[in-house]
């Protein structure tokens, strides 16, 4: 299916079917203030373009006359998502309500693009083997700055700088491929499928290799390019901290990053040890364990405040391979966070979501169902 951007009412509409469906139109004109017949008018070519299907009659709740409510065909597409990391490759098939169906990943032998790109054609064959007949879409996520949803101006970790990964990945993969940032496709998939959903403002904040932000304001994310370069990964929480490799002491990214963590317990232990034994000696009691442990969870809670004062959101997910950091120094992380709010503030709404690679790769896909469903590319919300 191929038609020029939704835009308006159109849009609403259809978003309103993808993020609830099936609706009533009775409902649907009301939640979006629109007269029966600008309802209608809008929703036919919809109908007819095959993304909005008419369901069998029923009784509308409210004014007990008989209607057919709108929905999407959640089965009808599958999604292919896929988010990049240094090492692997991460995917996912959904549904266009973002289930996922299936999942698997593929080791990256090296960086080089055309490897990745053969990396990533090869686990979209494993991913739909039986399954479905092609994809109708497929996002692919990375940490990085990526222009018009197609070229990757700078990736970190796989060190690209200027690389055409959407058209390469399209002809590989025989379906169109929009990509993205990974941090901006999950916080969009937070906010349409999951702990975002039904807010209008919210914040998410993950903690892994580094330290991702995004922010949906007034029901729309924010994109551009700083939404992509990690803005709060400097920001100071601890004058008395260890230093980051800009030279800043007790930055978030000196405090709080899996690595930062690792590096610190190591070091004072005088052997290496993995991140989940951090948290595992901290929470047993260890003191060189429990001593970092408690003051990353105490950054994070400075952080966590400082977003709720400067955003004016109420509610702030947080996630990412190493948020287990919250639950485990969560004396010192709610410590923090009630010492960083004015006394006056409403109590923030903290949401930790323990996530893995799976849940980056659906947002990859909720990044191409979004491009399918809206017919526009993933600008805004
Ligand atoms: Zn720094």
């Amino acid at each position: 299916m191929n038609w020029s951007p939704l835009t308006g009412s159109a849009r609403d509409v259809a978003l309103a079917v993808l993020l609830d469906g099936p609706l009533p139109r009775g409902e649907l004109a009301r939640r979006l203030r629109l007269s029966a017949g600008s309802l209608t008018r809008l929703t036919k070519p919809l109908v007819a373009a095959g993304l909005l299907v008419e369901m069998p009659v029923e009784h509308d709740p409210l004014t007990g006359r008989p209607t057919r409510p709108l929905d999407i065909r959640p089965a009808a597409h599958h999604f292919l998502g896929v988010k990049l990391t240094a090492d692997t490759a991460y995917g996912v098939v959904t549904s266009m309500r973002a289930e996922i169906l299936a999942h698997g990943r593929r080791p990256l032998p090296d960086r080089d693009p055309g490897t990745v790109i053969a990396a990533v054609a090869e686990l979209a064959r494993t991913l739909r083997e039986g399954r479905c007949p092609g994809f109708t879409a497929a996002g692919v996520s990375l940490g990085g700055q990526v222009v018009d949803h197609a070229t990757v101006a700078s990736a970190r970790y796989l060190g690209w700088r200027d690389v055409a990964l959407g058209p390469a990945c399209g002809a590989a993969l025989g379906c169109p491929v929009v990509v993205d940032n990974d941090l901006v496709s999950l916080t969009r998939a937070e906010q349409w499928f999951g702990a975002g959903k039904g807010y209008d403002d919210f914040a998410l904040l993950t903690i892994g290799e580094g330290i991702g932000y995004g922010l949906v304001t007034h029901g729309r994310a924010r994109t551009g390019p700083d939404a992509a370069v990690g803005l709060l990964g400097h920001h100071p929480l601890d004058p008395l901290g260890p230093l980051c490799s800009e030279g800043h002491q007790g930055c978030a990214e000196a405090m709080l990053t899996i690595p930062a963590i690792r590096h610190r317990v190591s070091l004072g232990l005088g052997r290496d040890v993995d991140y989940d034994t951090c948290l595992d000696l901290a929470a047993a009691g260890d003191p060189v364990a429990a001593r970092t442990v408690g003051d990353a969870a105490t950054a994070l809670g400075r952080l966590t405040a400082a977003v709720g004062n400067m955003t004016m959101t109420d509610r702030v997910v947080l996630s990412g391979d190493g948020i287990r950091l919250a639950d485990v120094g969560r004396a010192s992380f709610d410590a923090a966070l009630r010492q960083g709010r004015n006394p006056y503030a409403s109590t923030l709404d903290v949401v930790v979501r323990r996530t893995d690679f799976t849940d980056w790769a659906r947002g990859a896909a909720a990044t191409a169902i979004q491009t399918y469903a809206l017919g526009s590319g993933p600008s805004g919300t």
